[in-house]
């Protein structure tokens, strides 16, 4: 059977943005989104998707986000949530910027392409969890839905148009700020398989 899969955004949805900068380069700006390892945990556990963690990070490697101020935070971030059987068989990291339209950045699926087209995959099945319109978008673009945490609806809009937005409505699935919600929205999804 063709896996499902759950392209989950990293800044903003496991974790709390981290205002003024949207960077998470030290400890002290790391917090961890409300509950997400407890319904990280039951969805990693009850059902069969596969998990992929899709970021973008703006002007990573350059003087104003140097990478060795990234890694130590991420690594824990990814450490943390393998110690609660949450494991990412896959993590894609976008290190442009918007200005410079490269394919590889969200809402683009450059880095996305072996699993589009892939009969291993189930892309209509899958969902795109993410907290920008940005990342419904690329839910959008792989031709999956999305699950929208929308605790800042302006963040990401800024790239998008209104007839976009528009167009998104049909992608989003589940608009929330709660990740038990997400967790339950996930098992009616799949309560066939029980
Ligand atoms: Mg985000």
């Amino acid at each position: 059977m063709a896996k499902k899969i759950l392209f989950i955004d990293r800044d903003g949805t496991l974790t709390l943005e981290a205002p003024p900068g949207y960077q998470l380069d030290s400890f002290d700006k790391l917090i961890f989104y409300p509950y997400v390892f407890t319904f990280m945990h039951l969805i990693a556990s009850k059902f069969n998707y596969e998990l992929l963690m899709v970021t973008n990070q703006d002007g990573l490697g350059t003087d104003m986000f140097p990478e060795n101020t990234f890694w130590p935070v991420h690594h824990f971030i990814l450490k943390a949530f393998e110690n609660e059987g949450v494991h990412f068989s896959n993590v894609f990291i976008d290190k442009t910027f918007p200005y410079q339209h490269i394919n590889t950045r969200k809402p683009q699926t450059g880095m996305l392409t072996q699993y589009l087209n892939n009969p291993d995959y189930d892309i209509k099945e899958s969902f795109v969890i993410g907290d920008r319109l940005t990342d419904m978008q690329l839910a959008q673009n792989l031709g999956c839905k999305g699950i929208w945490i929308n605790n800042d609806e302006e963040l990401g809009g800024s790239e998008l148009t209104k007839m976009d937005v528009a167009a998104l409505q049909n992608t989003i699935s589940l608009k929330t700020k709660h990740w038990q919600e997400i967790y339950l929205f996930l098992k009616s999804e799949n309560h066939y398989e029980h």
